[in-house]
This record gives C-alpha cells, sequence and structure tokens, in this order.
C-alpha cells in the first residue's frame, strides 16, 4: 500500500513537471517568434533628480504582448529566454527598441537618458560592446545617452570575462550601474575595481526606510560609499512622498519608484513629461 502510494506520488510529480517542461519549451518557442512580429514592447519608468526636481532619465522594462496570454512581465519569461538561449538576442531587441524611442524623444525636445537592463549571457559575450556602439550609431545618440544595468550576482559567475566587457563599454563611454544593490554579495573590494557610474539602491532597504532606523542607516552609509567612490546612487522603489523627502533630506542623486510614476507605455510617458514640463517642487502625488 505504501509503495502504490508512492508509486502514485512519483507518477504525479513527474507529470507536473514534465507539465512545466512543455510549458517552458513551448515559451521559447513563442519567444523566438515574438522578436519578429513585434511583440516585445518596452515600459519606461522615469527617474527624477533629487534637489532640483528635473527628469534625470527613464529606465526601459521589457514587456510581452502574448498574441493568447496578454502582457506579460519579466518574471513570466526571463528566466526562459535565459535558459534557451535568447538572452543576447532579447537584449539586443530591448536596445534597439529602447535607443529608437529614445532618439525619438530627443527629437520631440526631450533630451533623455535611458538605462536597459543586461544579463549574464551578454556580459560574457566579447562581441556585446561592439554590438552596442553599432546600435547607439544607428540611432545617432552618444553613449552618455546610455547607461547599461547589470546585477551583482551577475558580476560573479565569469568576473574577469565581464569586468573586462564592461570596461570596454565604459571606455567607450556608456554608463554603468549595479541594479538591485545591497542585496547581492560582491564585497567592497570588487565594487571599487569595477568600471561603474552608478548604484541602485534595492527597494528592500528604500521602501521601509521611514519606518526602519536599520534601512535608513544603510541608505546612509551607502550613500556616503557611492560619493566616496564618485559614483551616483540612484533610490529604486519609493513609494511615498515621506520616503522622497528623506531620500532628498539624505542627499540621495536620484529616485525611481511608484510615487513618481509607474512605467508607462512610451505614449504615456511622453503625456507624463509635458505635464511636468517647467513645474517644479512639490512632486507629484
Ligand atoms: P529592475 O531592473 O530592478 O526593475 C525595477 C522593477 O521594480 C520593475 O519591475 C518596476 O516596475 C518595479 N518597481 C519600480 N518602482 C517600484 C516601486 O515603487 N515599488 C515596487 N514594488 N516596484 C517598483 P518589472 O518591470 O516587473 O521588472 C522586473 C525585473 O525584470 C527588473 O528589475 C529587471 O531585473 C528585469 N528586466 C526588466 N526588463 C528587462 C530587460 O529588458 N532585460 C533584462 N535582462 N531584464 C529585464
Ligand atoms: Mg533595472
Ligand atoms: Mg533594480
Ligand atoms: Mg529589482
Amino acid at each position: 500500500y505504501t509503495a502504490k502510494r508512492h508509486r502514485t506520488g512519483v507518477a504525479l510529480y513527474d507529470e507536473a513537471r514534465d507539465g512545466q517542461g512543455r510549458h517552458r519549451l513551448e515559451l521559447a518557442e513563442q519567444l523566438r517568434a515574438a522578436f519578429g512580429r513585434g511583440e516585445l514592447v518596452l515600459h519606461y519608468q522615469p527617474k527624477l533628480h533629487l534637489g532640483g526636481d528635473a527628469v534625470a532619465g527613464v529606465e526601459a522594462l521589457v514587456r510581452w504582448q502574448h498574441p493568447q496570454r496578454g502582457l506579460l512581465y519579466p518574471d513570466a519569461f526571463i528566466d526562459v529566454a535565459e535558459s534557451s538561449g535568447l538572452m543576447g538576442e532579447l537584449t539586443v531587441a530591448v536596445l534597439d527598441l529602447a535607443l529608437a524611442q529614445t532618439r525619438a524623444w530627443a527629437d520631440d525636445g526631450h533630451p533623455l537618458e535611458v538605462a536597459v537592463n543586461v544579463s549574464p549571457s551578454n556580459l560574457v559575450d566579447e562581441r556585446f560592446p561592439d554590438e552596442v556602439a553599432a546600435r547607439l550609431r544607428v540611432h545617432g545618440l552618444p553613449a552618455s545617452a546610455l547607461v547599461l544595468e547589470v546585477t551583482e550576482s551577475l558580476l560573479m559567475e565569469d568576473r574577469e570575462r565581464a569586468v573586462a566587457v564592461l570596461r570596454r563599454l565604459r571606455d567607450a563611454g556608456v554608463g554603468i550601474a549595479i541594479d538591485d544593490y545591497g542585496t547581492g554579495y560582491s564585497s567592497l573590494a570588487y565594487l571599487a575595481e569595477l568600471p561603474v557610474t552608478e548604484l541602485k539602491l534595492d527597494r528592500a532597504f528604500v521602501g521601509t526606510m521611514v519606518e526602519s532606523p536599520r534601512n535608513q542607516a544603510i541608505v546612509t552609509s551607502t550613500l556616503q560609499l557611492s560619493h566616496a567612490l564618485g559614483l551616483r546612487l540612484v533610490a529604486e522603489g519609493a513609494e511615498d512622498q515621506a520616503t522622497v523627502d528623506a531620500l532628498a533630506d539624505l542627499g540621495c542623486d536620484q529616485v525611481q519608484g511608484y510615487h513618481l510614476s509607474r512605467p508607462l507605455p512610451p505614449a504615456d510617458l511622453i503625456g507624463w513629461l509635458r505635464a511636468r514640463a517647467g513645474r517644479t517642487a512639490p512632486l507629484p502625488a
């Protein structure tokens, strides 16, 4: 009886896992086709300068307009893209869309810096810096218009190669940000030798800093560290005015979060920018 139950358990487990495997395979096939069909779209979330209140730039965040399943968020397909070898293609597609949009905004009187997230496979690809340079040229943008966001864990995987790729991008003038800073495990010694220009402090610390003296201490010390290393600090995940005010008081450089704006489709972002034009403090509620 026990053995039978055990077998049933195993069968059920395998079936579930098989189903998931098929699902992932199907999703990978669909994603491969999605590039050519224009199903990848970007939403843009603004970043503001603290102290001055001007728009500093935008972060491009990928979504997949899936023909059957609707708008999918990165959580639903980034892992699949990575494990099926599609990440290089996805990043170039995102880069191309983001730079084309940035060019259009600049032509419309809104010169913005754009940030694009990159993944581990990009940073071990020696052709990546040339690809980035080529995309910038095609869209007629200076390298200083682009920031690439990398995560700490990504830098641990094949460190030497990743640092070499980052160095070439940085030498070309592209900005480099460490995303979700504080949640990884890179040492401060490593950080000091990385060719980075910006730290993006993870929202785990920022979101609760007003109530949590511990998290506020983390924000304060990360700010000191950033400035001592000549880096700018961007706080992610500010969801209310009190947090934005606290960050401004501490001297944080830039802020991003739902309180300022959710990530928006380009047509909505242009409306947001126009509504803000000429506007000074206070921030929109
Ligand atoms: P991320 O780069 O850290 O992006 C910030 C994420 O936090 C976004 O989620 C954004 O919508 C969300 N967020 C922004 N402000 C707030 C806030 O105030 N509160 C809360 N709770 N969340 C906030 P999203 O768009 O779902 O993206 C999730 C992650 O997917 C990104 O995290 C990034 O790691 C990855 N990702 C997005 N687009 C791309 C891409 O084009 N390429 C790659 N490789 N990864 C991407
Ligand atoms: Mg990011
Ligand atoms: Mg982040
Ligand atoms: Mg994050």
